[in-house]
């Protein structure tokens, strides 16, 4: 549906956007995941036509757009300050938009109920735009852009102004709409939850360059590097000496864990005979009593942290040169193991993934 094709944004000297390449399949939750200032906003204005790539080519459904504007592209945008008319009501903002089609008076009423109705906004049509709470305003702004009926919805961190129970909410309805609806949704946030929960697939973006686009689960269990396994929630980083390097897989030696043979990753660059492995603090178990594993490691816990359902213990393994960070549930008492108190963990060893610098 949209084809990135070596795409740079450039000011003066500086690459906003650099050689981004990138496909987007119709009907799919698609994200741009990435910290501020990463590039991602200007890669979404270039999609929906309020910016223009200072080289390369943006494709929507086959055509080139250069030259196109936006209000004669496929796209509609949802921006994050929602941009609602203040001095309209509900049904008056969504209809905005559908002026310049002339439909007549009831095909207009028709698609703008059925609008509200896909955004669970019907019977409020009639409500001021400045009586709405925030959810309600995110709801109208999605209406607005979903009336026009675009073949891809583009939407700038749609959830950004959302307390955290709200945003959690609408994220579920959002997916629930994008599949109902079935048309394309493009998503930029820095918050890697939401990319995780809501998307098909996600382009993970830093300093301008895509450093991945992957499914959400291999985002998370193969990052491809330490930067993208970092932003993407907590990770154990490991030193090894490698010890076989084939087409395929890493094998390698570290300290705690003995030796271990990984799948390699594609960007992996080979760098003397060291590599990072990365464990993910979920993947380590803690061990109690006299359970035993076939894989675990020995420490001593040197701090603790308590989340409510999780404790984040931190543990210290003779041979590794930081500790290692345990997120464990607290159903049989991780919230207890006393700082000091000797402590086994156990691992699969397909958990330790090799990660490119
Ligand atoms: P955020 O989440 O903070 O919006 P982002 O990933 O969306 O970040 P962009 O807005 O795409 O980031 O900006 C990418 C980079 O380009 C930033 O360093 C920004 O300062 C720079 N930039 C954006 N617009 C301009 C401009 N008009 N002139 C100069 N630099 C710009």
């Amino acid at each position: 549906m949209i084809e990135i094709a070596d795409v740079t944004r450039s000011y003066g000297a500086f690459k906003a956007l650099d050689s981004a390449s990138l496909t987007i399949r119709e009907g799919e939750f698609f994200s741009l995941l990435g910290p501020s200032g990463c590039g991602k906003t200007t890669l979404l204005r270039m999609i929906a036509g309020f910016d223009t790539p200072t080289s390369g080519r943006i494709l929507i459904d086959g055509q080139p757009m250069d030259g196109i504007p936006p209000n004669r592209r496929p796209t509609n945008m949802v921006f994050q300050s929602y941009a609602i008319f203040p001095h309209l009501n509900v049904e008056q903002n969504v209809a905005y938009g559908l002026k310049r089609l002339r439909l007549d008076a009831r095909e207009e009423k028709r698609r703008v109920d059925e609008a509200l109705a896909q955004v669970s906004l019907a019977g409020l049509g009639k409500r001021g735009a400045t009586e709405l709470s925030g959810g309600q305003r995110q709801r109208v702004a999605l209406a607005r852009a979903l009336v026009m009926r675009p073949k891809v919805l583009l939407l700038d961190e749609p959830l950004s102004a959302l307390d955290k129970k709200l945003r959690e909410q609408m994220q579920v309805e959002l997916r629930h709409l994008q599949r109902t609806v079935g048309i394309t949704f493009v998503l930029v946030t820095h918050d890697q939850y939401e990319a995780l929960a809501m998307s098909d697939r996600i382009a993970v973006m830093f300093g301008g360059r895509i450093a991945q686009v992957a499914a959400p689960k291999e985002i998370y269990q193969q990052p491809t590097n330490r930067q993208v396994a970092d932003f993407l929630g907590g990770m154990n980083f490991i030193q090894a000496e490698i010890v076989d390097d084939d087409s395929g897989s890493l094998t390698v030696d570290t300290m705690a864990f003995g030796r271990v043979t990984t799948e390699k990753p594609k960007a992996f660059v080979r760098n003397g005979s060291g590599a990072t492995l990365g464990i993910r603090p979920e993947r380590l178990r803690v061990l109690w009593d006299d359970a035993r594993a076939k894989f675990e490691v020995a420490g001593t816990v040197v701090d603790r942290h308590y989340f409510g359902e999780i404790t984040h213990l931190i543990v210290e393994v003779p041979g590794l040169e930081k500790p290692l960070s345990v997120s464990e549930t607290n159903n049989f008492g991780a919230d207890d193991i006393p700082v000091g108190a000797p402590i086994r963990l156990a691992y699969d060893p397909e958990a330790l993934v090799a990660l490119a610098d």
